[in-house]
């Protein structure tokens, strides 16, 4: 990942409160569209310079021309405002490395995060690397906001299962059962990136049931019921269940007995 300064000077007299509106909701239609990785609007400014540091997926990923028409039309409106032009400076390389698909075929897509993630949770089937969102084709005008909604719930909802003492018990069933909110939510993000792209996305469920290795091995897809053990465990052994029938892959428990 990297980290880039966008940053805009206000000329004397322009209304700064104004600049600052236009300037956090530019930085929001980046969130949205997956160019800028955190959805928190740290700006600060001094002199009448605003400025965002901001953490990205890929050294060009704040290029115009992954700029989308709201984007382009918030920078105008900004510029004009503000009299001067944005200003975008690539700061470095961030410590966290997040491996980008570069593959020119992907057999599927994989939706999965955890509460600790930043980066797009859709993952490549062939190489498990990450697909920032603006390469994959829009939801709607502002972007990606279905994806990112998801994402930001289910941080949440890891959140409490990971700490523990408040909603455990809940947490851990939203991120198993394929039928709770949460996966219904993430399952049609999936239906929808699928129908987009015509390329086939699976969701991941959480596997933290108590059981052997013994039904692991004859586990059934959680939703169908039908055997789902792969003979090839897929991310290098990662996930070895999935159902083509549901779009669902999952790893084996974390709680094997015995
Ligand atoms: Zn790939
Ligand atoms: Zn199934």
């Amino acid at each position: 990942m990297f980290t880039h300064q966008i940053s805009i000077q206000v000329k004397q007299g322009v209304d700064l409160a104004e600049a600052v509106s236009q300037f956090t909701s530019l930085i929001g239609s980046y969130y949205q569209n997956g160019q800028v990785l955190h959805k928190q609007l740290n700006t600060y400014g001094e002199d009448g310079l605003i400025t965002y540091v901001a953490e990205t997926q890929e050294e060009d990923s704040l290029n115009a021309k992954y700029n989308n028409e709201l984007i382009k039309m918030r920078i105008g409106l900004l510029e004009e405002h503000c009299g001067n032009k944005l200003e975008i400076k690539l700061l470095g390389k961030s410590h966290e490395e997040v491996a980008v698909c570069n593959c020119n075929q992907r057999d599927f897509y994989l939706l999965i995060a955890d509460h600790s993630s930043v980066d797009s949770p859709v993952k490549c089937g062939a190489c498990f690397d990450v697909i920032p969102l603006y390469k994959l084709p829009p939801h709607n005008e502002s972007g990606y906001y279905e994806i990112l909604a998801w994402e930001q719930n289910y941080k949440g909802v890891d959140t409490l299962q990971i700490n523990g003492h408040a909603g455990e018990e809940w947490a851990t069933e939203q991120i198993s059962n394929p039928n709770s909110e949460l996966s219904i939510q993430g399952r049609a993000v999936c239906s929808a990136i699928e129908q987009n792209t015509s390329v086939k996305t699976y969701y991941y469920l959480h596997n933290g049931k108590e059981t052997t290795v013994e039904e692991e091995l004859d586990a059934v897809c959680p939703a169908c019921k039908t055997p789902w053990l792969l003979s090839q465990p897929l991310a290098g052994g990662i996930f070895p269940f999935k159902c083509d029938n549901c779009r669902l892959v999952s790893t084996f428990s974390s709680n094997i007995k015995g």
